[in-house]
């Protein structure tokens, strides 16, 4: 089978380790065929002052160049230069995400982030910065949440959709009933024909499952949603981790098969084995 991993970071996302040489030989020695190196899209520094969520604006350029040595170095693996970009609201962070998301092959669409009562960006999934759940409580938190997501997913800019339920990474869930958002969820993307990723780094959090969860999965599949699948390394003993269990969800949830994004819009079915 031909296997994929389009989800990882490297040193440059500031709360990663490794190197891209070092996520390519991981890559190599676990069989893979195809990685996507997607680090944290350049954030403005009002928003990411100490440097600890994104790369910084000098640190691209080296980035795509180590990229274009690594697949020069290693033939065998396909490498796709890409990078995740943190969503926000508003017209002045499109023309940025416009801007700095310009040179990449490939690009996540993630929501991290959320507005407070005063319109700042205010990050929710972050283990020693959860202040935001506090301010504006899970069902708040949660539907800035698919309010962005949505408008994400719609805006015709991102291969994938990341991780789509990550507001559960720390254990908050709000009180009424996710259903009908999901429902949403699964008809944007649809719509709006963007992949969607089986990401297996919620094993390593709090919450102790994978994003999505099996409810909104099924309702992907049931849309016509693709589906990828990543790690989101931050570690290169990380690449593939737990990709057993991903396939697995994927099956249990009535996919028959994985979408590659190849760059440019392309892609590649590969059934499940
Ligand atoms: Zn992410
Ligand atoms: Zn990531």
């Amino acid at each position: 089978m031909f296997t994929s991993d389009t989800h990882m970071h490297t040193l440059y996302s500031h709360h990663g380790e490794g190197t891209v040489d070092q996520l390519c030989r991981s890559a190599l020695a676990k069989g893979f065929d195809l990685i996507a190196i997607t680090e944290h899209l350049t954030l403005p520094d009002f928003e990411d002052p100490e440097r600890h969520y994104s790369m910084a604006p000098e640190e691209q350029p080296i980035y795509i160049e180590q990229i274009e040595e690594a697949r020069a170095l290693y033939p065998r693996l396909r490498i796709l230069c890409g990078c995740e970009v943190d969503w926000r609201q508003g017209e002045a962070a499109l023309q940025w995400i416009d801007q700095w998301s310009e040179p990449f092959q490939i690009k996540l669409g993630s929501v991290h982030m959320v507005p407070d009562d005063k319109g700042n960006s205010r990050p929710f999934d972050s283990p020693g910065n959860p202040e935001v759940w506090q301010e504006l409580g899970p069902d708040e938190v949660w539907r800035r949440y698919f309010r962005l997501w949505q408008d994400a997913a719609a805006s015709h800019r991102f291969d994938i959709m990341s991780h789509p339920d990550l507001p559960k990474k720390l254990g908050f869930y709000p009180s009424f009933d996710l259903g009908p958002y999901y429902q949403q969820m699964a008809q944007t993307a649809a719509a709006a024909d963007v992949l969607v990723e089986v990401n297996t780094s919620g094993l390593r959090y709090k919450v102790g499952e994978m994003y999505p969860n099996p409810e909104l999965l099924r309702e992907f599949n049931q849309a016509g949603v693709g589906c990828a699948i990543g790690s989101d390394a931050h570690d290169p003993a990380l690449v593939g981790a737990d990709f057993d269990k991903g396939y697995q969800l994927l099956r249990d949830c009535g996919y028959r098969e994985i979408t590659v994004p190849l760059g440019g819009g392309e892609r590649k079915h590969i059934a499940l084995g």
